[in-house]
């Protein structure tokens, strides 16, 4: 293979996505939101009129979902365009959150992005963000991170992305979202967040990101 691939993988808030763009802009890899996958198929599924719950019309809806993912100017994150309109910031709040981790859990969902997942890795390598990067969609990485942190500190780290950003966020609600989302990702049937058996775990919870990017890229050069 030409492509090597690092994982990220770990629950949300962990600073998974923050450390994946970096590292992506870092090594000049590809980058794969897939988390961003999930919220696009939840917020395209209300604009549509679907039923979260509708596993066959997400099954289609998800194998023929146009979206664009643009690196923004100056190399720091993506511009996503879901049918023609730019919706950036519209997936990022935790009610388009806690859909995506609903249509999550139906596994012809999940077999329809799955190819289209393993699409982004491309030479000269990629980083790839999500729940099962590890475990399911890339297993033969030769580098996977599970990178957690207390729910305390990713609901804080949360809170201080969303502000200014979308109305009514609230600290403590937020709390709750995270706990109820991190309970459904962890505990279904198929692609549950866990880390692969041969992830290396790391817990943010009192690193800095320049701390994480450390270990990360050290393990990096380690493995040239
Ligand atoms: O990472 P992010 O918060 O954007 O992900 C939104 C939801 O999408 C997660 O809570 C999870 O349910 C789902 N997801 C997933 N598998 C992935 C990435 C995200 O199930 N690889």
């Amino acid at each position: 293979m030409s492509a090597v691939v690092i994982t990220i993988d770990g629950p949300s808030g962990s600073g998974k996505g923050t450390i994946a763009g970096l590292l992506a802009k870092q090594l000049g890899w590809n980058l794969l939101d897939s988390g961003a996958l999930y919220r696009l198929l939840a917020f395209a599924a209300r604009n549509h009129g679907i039923d979260l719950t509708n596993e066959e019309a997400l099954k289609a809806l998800a194998a023929h979902l146009d979206v664009q993912f643009i690196a923004a100017s100056g190399g720091e994150g993506q511009r996503i365009i879901l049918e023609g309109e730019e919706v950036t910031n519209d997936i990022r709040n935790e009610q388009v959150g806690a859909g995506a981790s609903q249509v999550a859990a139906l596994p012809a969902v999940r077999e329809a992005l799955l190819q289209r997942q393993r699409a982004f890795l491309e030479a000269p390598g990629l980083v790839a963000d999500g729940r099962d990067m590890g475990t399911v969609v890339f297993p033969s990485a030769p580098l996977k991170v599970y990178l957690t942190a207390s729910a305390e500190e990713r609901a804080r780290r949360r809170y201080l992305q969303l502000k200014g950003k979308v109305d009514g966020v609230s600290l403590p609600s937020l709390l709750d979202e995270i706990r109820e989302r991190d309970e459904r990702d962890m505990q279904r049937a198929v692609a549950p967040l866990k880390p692969a058996s041969d992830a290396i775990q790391l817990d943010s919870t009192e690193l800095s990101i320049e701390q994480v990017m450390e270990r990360i890229l050290s393990e990096v050069a380690s493995r040239d």
